[in-house]
């Protein structure tokens, strides 16, 4: 039995499907997902100048600063129902952030209960990354990957257009994996030093891998280390 609202942390390299599991969980669990990504990208969507400066920096496969990212999530968090769980999509992304988590949900009294690393290859972040496309719908936004035909069919059948993130072109892309494996690596260390991190395998598709989180959160509760 999962305790409620439950509060997990996706953590992983840039394609390693951290949106999509994060919305297959949410389907299976009364969790809401802040995708810090998802909300940078709808500011740049604005045109304002917050938006240019926040697309320069993602455009470059560089991250937003640590207080304007702050700012994002402490609004997201502040407009939920407090019966409300929270999947967290790209953030904390370097240790100053995750030093900076616990006091930002203490604001809405909320805990970390899991941290979740999904791991793949970097072989594997870099052939789904250099075929994703977003498929722009007059309602919606959403991932494909070139090598699925259903996936694309479904796109055009919506009257969608692919377009490609300008931060998956294929410099980017090295660029953004080595900011992970610098930055946002140590987190999986940090994280197992609090009781907090399980690691799932992120191979499999998005549903699987969600069940497979809450099947291991379930067996294996995090138990987080007494603070020192
Ligand atoms: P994502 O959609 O999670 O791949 O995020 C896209 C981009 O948004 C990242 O490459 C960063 O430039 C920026 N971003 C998202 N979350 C954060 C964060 N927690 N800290 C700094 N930058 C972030």
């Amino acid at each position: 039995m999962l305790r409620t609202p439950l509060h997990i942390v996706l953590i992983g390299p840039p394609g390693a499907g951290k949106s999509s599991v994060g919305q297959a969980l949410a389907a299976l669990e009364d969790m809401t997902v802040i995708s810090t990504g998802a909300i940078l990208r709808g500011e740049i969507k604005t045109g304002s100048l917050l938006g240019q400066e926040i697309a320069r920096l993602i455009d470059a496969g560089d991250f937003v600063t640590d207080d304007m990212i702050q700012q994002v999530l402490v609004a997201q968090c502040g407009v939920l129902a407090a019966s409300q769980g929270i999947i967290l999509d790209g953030y904390p992304r370097n240790l100053a952030q995750a030093a900076a988590l616990p006091g930002i949900l203490a604001q809405f009294t909320r805990t970390i209960d899991a941290v979740v690393m999904l791991d793949i290859p970097d072989s594997t972040a870099l052939t789904r990354l250099g075929g994703r496309r977003m498929c722009i719908t007059p309602t919606e936004t959403y991932p494909v990957h070139l090598a699925d035909p259903a996936a694309l069919a479904l796109c055009a059948a919506q009257n969608g257009v692919l377009t490609i993130r300008p931060d998956d072109a294929p410099d980017i892309i090295a660029h953004r994996l080595a900011v992970y494996h610098r930055s946002t690596a140590p987190l999986i260390a940090f994280y197992q030093q609090h009781g907090l991190l399980r690691r799932v395998d992120a191979s499999a598709d998005p549903e699987f891998i969600a069940h497979a989180i809450l099947s291991v959160l379930t067996t294996h509760p995090a138990v987080p280390a007494p603070r020192r």
